[in-house]
């Protein structure tokens, strides 16, 4: 991937983006910090991490006008880490998660803002909450008493399949409870805008589903290398 590349697939996505209202997060999980000065430099100020650690060296060397995204799972005992700066956190699927996420927000004079991960795929790896258990947490006194998160939607994956039929499906589930939840929903902490889906494979189909958020990685920096 070189730096020619990485701009043509940038252009590319944006034209797609133009007029849809649609943000895009640029997944940069993996790749080093001179990739991410380029994106930076084409004109990209949304990236997404999954690795906690990996989020604050790249914080800590970047530009301070980055948004920070947490789109992978997050343990609660690293909370602390990435509460004085993460801008939105796509990954919340426990009240535990949040009420330290709460905690942490409030020690650094912060509102965090938060999506709720709502399992939508086949798989059974994925991790996040079905509606009943959405709807449970969102009415507990728990939820209700924290004063330092603000919800602002959904984040979905889609089950890793060319069933696009499928992938279509899932995604309209997630967007019907997206607009139920914020229609039964309406309390201070709770401000449903964002409806995270869509990542290189599928994201064109959540975009005609309603996204606002799509997750790109590997369309605009290449496959990824684990091994390093
Ligand atoms: C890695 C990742 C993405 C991006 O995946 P690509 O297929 O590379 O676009 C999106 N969302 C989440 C939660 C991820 O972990």
């Amino acid at each position: 991937m070189n730096e020619t590349e990485l701009i043509r697939n940038l252009d590319q996505i944006k034209i797609e983006l133009d007029g849809t209202g649609c943000k895009l997060i640029a997944v940069s999980k993996t790749k080093p910090v001179e990739i991410l000065t380029a994106a930076y430099q084409a004109g990209i100020r949304i990236f997404g991490e999954n690795k906690v650690q990996e989020m604050v060296q790249k914080h800590e060397v970047l530009p301070k006008d980055i948004e920070w995204h947490m789109i992978g799972h997050l343990q609660t005992n690293k909370v602390k880490l990435i509460a004085p700066f993460v801008s939105l956190i796509h990954s919340v699927d426990s009240i535990k998660l949040l009420k330290e996420i709460n905690k942490r927000a409030a020690q650094n004079n912060r509102i965090i803002d938060c999506l709720f991960q709502i399992h939508i795929a086949e798989e059974e790896t994925k991790f996040g909450l079905n509606e009943a258990e959405l709807f449970e947490l969102i009415e507990s006194d728990e939820f209700n008493s924290m004063e330092n998160i603000r919800m602002k939607g959904l984040m979905g994956m889609a089950t890793n399949t060319t069933d696009y039929e499928q992938v279509r499906k899932e995604f309209t589930a997630l967007k019907d409870l997206f607009n139920k939840t914020g229609s039964k929903y309406v309390a201070d902490n709770l401000d449903f805008t964002e409806l995270s889906m869509g990542m290189s494979n599928d994201y064109r189909i959540a975009l005609k589903e309603g996204s606002t958020m799509i997750r790109v990685g590997s369309l605009i920096f290449g496959e990824r290398n684990y091994n390093n």
